[in-house]
């Protein structure tokens, strides 16, 4: 195990933002993920599991514990299973099962991050999420010290929540994603950007045209990590889009002067996109304050600017928040994970 202090966390985030870890180390294999839990258990310091940093924002002066990154490779198939380290790039996984024909994941192509980082907030995009396609999670359970292969229904899937982030957080490290993904499939066309991308196509496109498309769509939007891309300097979406009951919709929708755009969530409520409560709000692609600010391309990603801090990228959170909030009483929930000392 190869520890190393006092590292700055900036580099390892695509926000580019944070302060130092006080204690890091890089796991390739399991052994040292136990070893590394031990060594700040026997220190009494806090622990964080660090994967691709692209969900995540890390607080000016750092974390006083451990930060342990997840850099388990290799990836096996056995017919269409597949059994992914959680420390391969989940893109490049994409890549190598479009390549190879299969589906199930072509439309979250272009996404950042790592296979580890996948089923925390069940990654999803453009009409897929990967709550479709995983079978387990092999994970330490740190309450239990021993590793286990949690089925998917153990899991609690739901929209950007898992059981890794919200009930049991902070118990799991994830070591290996397992997923199912079907050969001979033909790419789910749902989502209206893709659909009016093929719009008047007479055949049916290719998994590999569809996940190409999601990643020109992506760029387009400033959502596909690039270099020189100051709007990619961001965590993605940086607010979820909010769950509300059908009865608060129709409130908002009878006060509001221009329609209120929704999507079916579970039964009794629809999702509202965040996108158009900000808009509605007042803040428009581009707005900054300071070096924090919103991506020229899209309005749900609050970027660095150049030389941001947290606490810039806090401050404009805080704004928006509470305009959104004092405009329509929806209270906009955060989804990337904060990093701090407290
Ligand atoms: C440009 C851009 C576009 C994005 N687009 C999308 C999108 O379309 N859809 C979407 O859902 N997300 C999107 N994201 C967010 C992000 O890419 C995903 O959430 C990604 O899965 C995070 O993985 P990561 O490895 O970077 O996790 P990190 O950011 O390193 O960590 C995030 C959380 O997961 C935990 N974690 C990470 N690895 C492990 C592990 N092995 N075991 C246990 N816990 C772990 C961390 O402790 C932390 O709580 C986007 C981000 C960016 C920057």
């Amino acid at each position: 195990m190869l520890l190393r202090e006092q590292v700055p966390l900036a580099a390892y985030t695509t926000f580019g933002i944070g302060g130092p870890a006080r204690w890091f180390v890089e796991s390739t294999d399991e052994d040292s993920i136990v070893e590394a839990v031990l060594f700040a258990r026997e220190r009494g310091i806090p622990l964080f599991v660090l994967g691709g940093g692209s969900n995540l924002l890390v607080s000016d002066v750092g974390f006083p514990g451990l930060v342990l990154r997840v850099a388990l490779t290799g990836i096996d198939q056995q017919e269409d299973l597949f059994r992914v380290a959680a420390g391969e790039d989940w893109d490049r996984f994409v890549s190598l099962a479009v390549d190879r024909g299969y589906g199930g994941i072509e439309c979250l192509a272009g996404i950042p991050g790592t296979v580890g980082g996948t089923p925390v907030q069940n990654v999803g995009a453009y009409g897929q999420e990967v709550s479709g396609t995983i079978v387990s999670v092999r994970v330490l359970d740190l309450h239990t010290m021993t590793f286990a292969e949690l089925p998917a229904v153990a899991c609690g899937f739901a929209y950007r929540r898992s059981i890794f982030n919200s009930t049991q957080r902070g118990q799991f490290i994830v070591t290996r994603v397992d997923y199912t993904l079907q050969t001979h499939a033909f790419p789910v066309l749902s989502y209206p950007d893709l659909k009016r991308r093929f719009h008047g196509r007479e055949d049916t496109p290719s998994l590999a045209e569809a996940a190409a498309a999601v990643r020109e769509i992506r760029h387009a939007k400033g959502m596909l990590l690039g270099a020189g891309e100051p709007d990619c300097r961001s965590a993605g979406s940086f607010f979820k889009n909010p769950v509300v009951s059908q009865a608060q919709y129709d409130d908002l929708a009878a006060q509001s002067s221009s329609p209120v755009p929704c999507f079916a969530a579970t039964r009794g409520f629809v999702k509202i996109p965040a996108a158009w409560l900000v808009e509605h709000a007042g803040f428009q692609k581009g707005f900054a304050m300071g070096a924090a600010g919103i991506s020229s391309r899209h309005t749900l990603a609050l970027i660095n600017r150049g030389g941001a801090t947290a606490a810039e990228i806090l401050d404009l959170r805080d704004v928006i928040v509470a305009t959104v909030e004092e405009r329509f009483g929806i209270r906009l929930e955060q989804e990337p994970v904060w990093l701090g000392p407290g």
